[in-house]
């Protein structure tokens, strides 16, 4: 669901700014009047909408409330900046404003893009008067982010224990039972700066306050006399940073192919599980599967379907594990997956389980049907250490290639 709907009377606009959009990945369906959008929202679901302040035939402003009446986080567009203008749109609940002007349409994409992003991000205001949580919680809410919110540090403390997803803190500084600064050093126990943002938003003017919070580890500090659009701005911009992180630790794990953990990532976690696991007397189990025949698809079909029944069957192997153990690519047609949450003796049936999965799964390419199958080898044997496990695990995957292939052995 990527759609976003611009409503605007003027042809020339939003042709320049549907093409954007759709360069940016996004589908973009287009309205001249407020009915046609009103028809268009019944019939489709769309994540944001942008829509001009005037339009024909309505006055000044409703095409936006038309979006906001329908839960849809609405973009202004205007060809003024007029201080009427402002003034009317600082009473809506939109996203933001933008300039119907051709120099502003990379702005238009990047807005549309965090709208996008934010959708299933979750954050929390922290402030101990009920107006400012709701008055942050509003415009946060507005950019399609999920708002948690708490009423002092220790209460954003224990949301933060049940919600370790949230990105992003926004917090007071003075408050009861745990201030922010408190509350800042704790949340740095759990989580990195380049993993949790932490920003300070604070009426507090001494001047030693902000180096004080960036010390202990804040990611950001605004004064509360701020505008809002200071305020989004920083909230967007360290949304953007932790994203980029992320996504460059992806490219360092990830297999680019698959979009699997690469061999790197598997080995440096695994290590800790293996040990832990042989501390407490956790039972472990290893899995190497490796596709049969997979030359022969390459040879019959083309090595581009060979790169889609790699990625198929490594969307099938990553969903059919889950939460219950780690899946890597660790080769070209080789993967590995360690198990930590299986019982021992559902272990065979539950990776024959996927076995039958590969089976009867059909890969099309090019209108052709292509069909293929696994072999498994697996340990619960933990050997003294995990590649002792990997080379008993690999011992096994030969057996159950030289005995038929399609079959799960294991010791
Ligand atoms: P077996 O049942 O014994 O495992 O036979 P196989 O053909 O699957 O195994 P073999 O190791 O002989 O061939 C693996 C092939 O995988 C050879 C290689 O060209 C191909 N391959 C490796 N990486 C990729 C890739 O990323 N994309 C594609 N399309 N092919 C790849
Ligand atoms: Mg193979
Ligand atoms: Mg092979």
């Amino acid at each position: 669901m990527n759609k976003v709907l611009v409503l605007d009377s003027s042809k020339v606009t939003t042709l320049l700014i549907q093409k954007a959009l759709q360069q940016g990945g996004f589908v973009c369906d287009l309205a001249q009047t407020y009915e046609e959008a009103e028809k268009l929202i019944a019939e489709n679901n769309y994540f944001v909408g942008l829509s001009s302040v005037v339009l024909k035939g309505v006055k000044a402003g409703e095409g936006i409330d038309l979006f906001i009446k329908n839960n849809i986080p609405a973009i202004a567009v205007t060809s003024t900046l007029s201080e009427d203008v402002l003034k009317d749109l600082s009473k809506k609940d939109i996203v933001d404003y933008v300039l119907k002007k051709s120099e502003h349409i990379d702005y238009i994409v990047r807005t549309v893009r965090r709208v996008s992003k934010n959708r299933g991000l979750k954050v929390m205001v922290v402030d101990d008067s009920k107006s400012v949580r709701a008055w942050l919680s509003n415009i946060l809410g507005r950019q399609g982010l999920t708002v948690l919110q708490a009423e002092d540090g220790a209460d954003a403390a224990e949301i933060f224990d049940r919600n370790p997803d949230i990105k992003l803190v926004l917090t007071d500084y003075t408050m009861p039972r745990m201030d922010g600064v408190q509350l800042t050093a704790h949340l740095r126990t759990l989580r990195p700066s380049d993993e949790l943002s932490v920003i300070v938003l604070s009426s507090d003017s001494k001047s030693g306050t902000a180096p004080l919070f960036l010390k202990i580890g804040a990611n950001d500090f605004i004064h509360k006399s701020a505008r809002i659009e200071e305020i989004l701005c920083r909230v967007n911009s360290n949304l953007e940073i932790l994203e980029l992180i992320a996504e460059s630790r992806d490219r360092a794990n990830k297999d680019f192919l698959t979009g699997l953990w690469n061999r790197r990532y598997f080995f440096e976690n695994c290590e800790p599980v293996y040990k832990k696991c042989q501390e407490i007397g956790h039972g472990i189990a290893l899995a190497l599967l490796d596709i049969d025949y997979f030359k022969k698809v390459n040879d019959t079909y083309g090595h581009e379907a060979g790169d889609m029944v790699l990625k198929k069957f490594s969307t099938l192997l990553r969903e059919y594990v889950g939460d219950k153990g780690l899946p890597a690519r660790v080769g070209g047609e080789e993967f590995y997956v360690m198990l930590n949450s299986v019982a021992p003796d559902e272990i065979v049936p539950f990776l024959d389980g996927f076995r039958k999965q590969v089976e009867e799964l059909t890969v099309s390419f090019n209108g052709q049907k292509i069909k293929f199958t696994v072999s498994i080898g697996v340990t619960s044997d933990a050997g003294g250490s995990l590649s002792n496990m990997i080379s008993r695990a690999d011992d096994l995957l030969y057996e159950a290639k030289t005995s038929g292939r399609n079959r799960v052995l294991s010791s």
